[in-house]
């Protein structure tokens, strides 16, 4: 068979993840948390399939959680959403972002990606046949450049998509870059999809500047979040995306015959659990002590740590430690070191080898120190 991916092979997150599992390395590779969720998601769970909430739920979500989403977002972003026409729960970010990608770009579009860029995004945009437009975000501080953004966008240029926090760099937009976004696609018919699923991890007191709250770039947003990274169940798969009326509506089309809808019981206990407005409030402080004890950990150590603003990522040079690539470093930590991590050159279309790896701290202390113990030694 012909490949529509020809360029594409296993997901770097299943191959380091399977790797440090077969070394029994310290897996701090793909980003999960290593400790559990509160009991209360769980006992929610139970009760909704106990009850007999087992059959489809309504195609865009239950009314409940899109309720509680709407209710969530205006009281965070100022922004109404309608539930009925405006919210959709997914299976997870993913297929929000795969949804979005496919029901806006037709063959020939221009899309814009900033690059090192989540690595669903780039798969997504080829199989719909659009072509990407890749911006750079330059170490160390990986900034967007906005008037290389600027010069990139012709008559071709059907879509933008951001990550804010950024995965991998942990670097934070603000509303200044949402300003400078906005005045670039004022009066074209550029679509924009963020990708805000760590929105509530931002740190040292910066805020999160979301699509979501700026009304103008609203109008034209497709804003995906994942209750994997706010209430720690990556397993779950359970995300959702905020549309206007109309750009929902071409979301809808797609989703209903990609995934239909997704699982109830799970999304009826998260709208009991996001009854109480306060769950996110304490995630940034408490990542942020996780970023802190994890860069302590390793201050005295050989790797450089490039800062972490906000998500549960913390990338660091390793030049002091070893010549080899960045994907070979990875391997080597966690075959001979017992430390897994990712090689950022996944996130760059061409492989570029930047020798920077991610580390993952959203784990216990205890696994955080065994491992920096580890890394200390090299
Ligand atoms: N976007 C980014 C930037 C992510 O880091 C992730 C997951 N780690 C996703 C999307 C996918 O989220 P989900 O697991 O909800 O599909
Ligand atoms: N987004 C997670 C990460 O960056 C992994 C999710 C996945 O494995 N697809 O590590």
């Amino acid at each position: 068979i012909e490949s529509r991916l020809p360029h594409v092979g296993t997901t770097i997150f299943t191959v380091m993840s399977r790797l440090a599992q077969e070394c029994g390395a310290i897996n701090l590779s793909q980003g999960f948390p290593d400790f559990n969720a509160e009991d209360l998601l769980f006992e929610r769970v139970a009760h909704w399939m106990r009850a007999g909430h087992n059959q489809y739920a309504p195609m865009a979500g239950t009314q409940a959680l899109r309720a509680a989403i709407a209710a969530k977002v205006e009281a965070l972003y100022g922004t109404a959403y309608d539930p009925e026409h405006e919210i959709t729960v997914t299976a997870g970010a993913t297929q929000a972002l795969f949804t979005a990608v496919t029901s806006c770009v037709h063959p020939g579009d221009e899309v814009i990606v900033f690059e090192p860029v989540y690595d669903s995004y780039v798969p997504a945009i080829e199989l719909a046949g659009g072509k990407v437009v890749r911006m750079r975000l330059a170490a160390p501080d990986y900034r967007p450049d906005w008037d290389a953004v600027a010069a990139a966008i012709g008559p071709r240029t059907r879509m933008i998509m951001i990550n804010t926090p950024h995965n991998p760099t942990a670097t934070v937009w603000t509303r200044d870059d949402l300003d400078r976004l906005a005045a670039l696609v004022r009066g074209t018919g550029i679509v924009v999809v963020a990708d805000e699923v760590y929105e509530h991890i931002v740190f040292d007191g910066a805020a999160h500047a979301s699509c979501a709250a700026h009304s103008e770039l609203a109008q034209r947003s497709l804003v995906v979040s994942s209750f994997g990274k706010t209430y720690h169940i990556t397993g779950w798969k359970v995300g959702y995306v905020l549309a206007p009326r109309e750009l929902m509506a071409e979301f809808r089309k797609v989703h209903q015959f990609n995934v239909f809808t997704v699982n109830t019981p799970v999304q009826l206990a998260l709208a009991d659990y996001m009854a109480d407005a306060s769950r996110h409030l304490g995630l940034a402080a408490f990542y942020q002590a996780k970023r802190d004890f994890f860069r302590a950990a390793l201050a005295a150590s050989r790797f450089e740590l490039l800062p972490s603003h906000g998500t549960y990522f913390q990338l660091a040079r390793y030049a002091g430690i070893s010549d080899l690539g960045d994907a070979a470093f990875c391997e080597h930590l966690t075959r001979a070191v017992g430390v897994a991590a990712i090689p950022v050159s996944a996130f760059f279309a061409d492989g570029r080898d930047e020798h920077v790896i991610r580390f993952c701290f959203a784990k216990n202390e205890a696994t955080l120190a065994a491992a920096c113990a580890r890394l200390a030694a090299l």
